[in-house]
């Protein structure tokens, strides 16, 4: 089935194709062995690596692609929609801005073009805390400036990635709360080698979760970090981490859309060829209007990404767009799963199908890397100027 490319240039159309073709080397019996035994593809994430994918947003400079948030989001997509999962590797273009943006000169030399060969891999975001949730502005994991270093302590959770990065972006406090001028001030993002923080003040616990996503909760015990590590300036790191989240929404929002596309060409396949009361089940409107109301969502969905990655990459700061593009490319998602798995009655829980997979993989971006309430939130008070709940 042939979904809409409109407004896709000539060069995206040949990425799209370079990217379904890398895909088609790594069929759903893949996806589904490592769902089985909670592994991380790392022959996949090799391959995107090797394809210069994964380095898509990093300057050429720097010996990646130099490409924008389109292009970046179109390579998501198209990994979604082949039944693969691009979890296990987005984190790498979206945090890469942080350290892009705000990273020194010396910072960016030593990490970017390693990171772009794919000897170095940064696939790790710790934000999240145990106490803290949805409210970022509240975390409790404290640096404290020791001269050339800084010695951390607390504890953050479901954090991805961990065991399979090289690096890790933390969020920490190194001022208290109440000594701030201004609620945003007094976060600060610091670059940790975990390669050496592993079991020297830094404790990696997996958490089992729905999804084979290697999330973790991180015990963080005196662990020292040189102040070479830090990111931009201190105090300022919510900044830093705000502005990456333009990136990360749209991003998220064209795995979402890849997901969607997924389940509708599923269930369109399913329902043309299965047979019941002597006709293919999709001769039933009742299985053909969820298909289609799916399939219309999804395509809305898309048309508000490409917006939103359009005035990112003419260098704008579209906050509203990339929000509005999260949350519908979640919902749309999530609709279109579920439309998929009653398109295939018991079928779709039958893991050989491969849909109660991609279902419970799907159903994730409703709440992370931020929940969909926080995102209605953002369109309440700062779109429509509601008050604030
Ligand atoms: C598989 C997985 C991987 C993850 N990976 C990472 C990672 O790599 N790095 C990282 O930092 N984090 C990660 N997260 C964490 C994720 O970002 C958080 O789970 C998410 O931001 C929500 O935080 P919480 O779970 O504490 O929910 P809570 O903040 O406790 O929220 C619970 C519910 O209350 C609602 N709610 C709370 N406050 C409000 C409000 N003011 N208005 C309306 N509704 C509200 C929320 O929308 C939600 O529905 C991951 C999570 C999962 C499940």
């Amino acid at each position: 089935m042939h979904f809409s490319d409109y407004g896709l240039t000539s060069e995206q159309r040949a990425l799209c194709q370079a990217v379904r073709d890398l895909c088609a080397r790594f069929p759903e019996t893949y996806w589904r062995d490592l769902d089985a035994r909670t592994a991380y593809p790392t022959e996949f994430i090799d391959a995107l690596t090797e394809g210069g994918y994964l380095a898509s947003m990093i300057p050429e400079e720097f010996g990646g692609m130099g490409l924008g948030v389109m292009d970046g989001g179109l390579i998501l997509e198209e990994v979604n929609r082949s039944g693969g999962n691009s979890a296990p590797g987005h984190a790498q273009m979206y945090i890469m801005g942080t350290l892009l943006r705000h990273g020194s000169p010396e910072q960016k030399e030593a990490y970017l073009p390693e990171i772009a060969k794919g000897t170095l891999r940064l696939q790790a975001f710790g934000v999240t805390e145990p106490d803290a949730g949805s409210d970022t502005l509240s975390i409790t994991t404290r640096a404290v400036r020791e001269g050339t270093k800084y010695v951390v302590n607390g504890r953050k959770v479901f954090i991805s990635r961990v065991l399979q990065s090289d690096l890790m972006l933390l969020l920490v406090r190194t001022t208290p709360k109440e000594q701030c001028a201004r609620r945003t001030e007094g976060l600060s993002v610091l670059l940790v080698d975990l390669r050496r923080a592993i079991g020297d003040g830094l404790e990696v616990r997996p958490i089992d979760t729905m999804v084979n996503h290697h999330s973790n909760e991180l015990i963080i015990d005196n662990l020292e970090v040189p102040t070479e590590n830090l990111v931009g300036e201190e105090g300022m790191g919510f900044r830093y981490i705000l502005s990456s989240m333009n990136a990360e929404r749209i991003l998220v929002a064209s795995e979402s859309i890849g997901d969607g596309r997924y389940f509708v060409e599923r269930a369109v396949q399913y329902a043309n060829e299965r047979k019941v009361f002597g006709k293919p089940i999709g001769q039933n409107q009742g299985v053909q209007y969820p298909i289609a109301r799916a399939y219309a969502a999804v395509e809305c969905a898309r048309l508000m990404r490409d917006k939103a990655a359009r005035l990112f990459d003419e260098g704008g700061n579209p906050g509203e767009e990339a929000n509005l593009a999260k949350l519908l490319g979640a919902e749309a998602a999530w609709q279109a799963a579920n439309m998929c798995m009653d398109t295939h009655g018991g079928y779709g829980m039958a893991t050989e199908y491969n849909i109660e997979r991609k279902f419970r993989e799907s159903r994730l971006y409703m709440v992370a890397p931020v929940t969909n309430n926080m995102v209605l939130n953002y369109i309440s008070h700062q779109v429509l100027g509601l008050p604030r709940s």
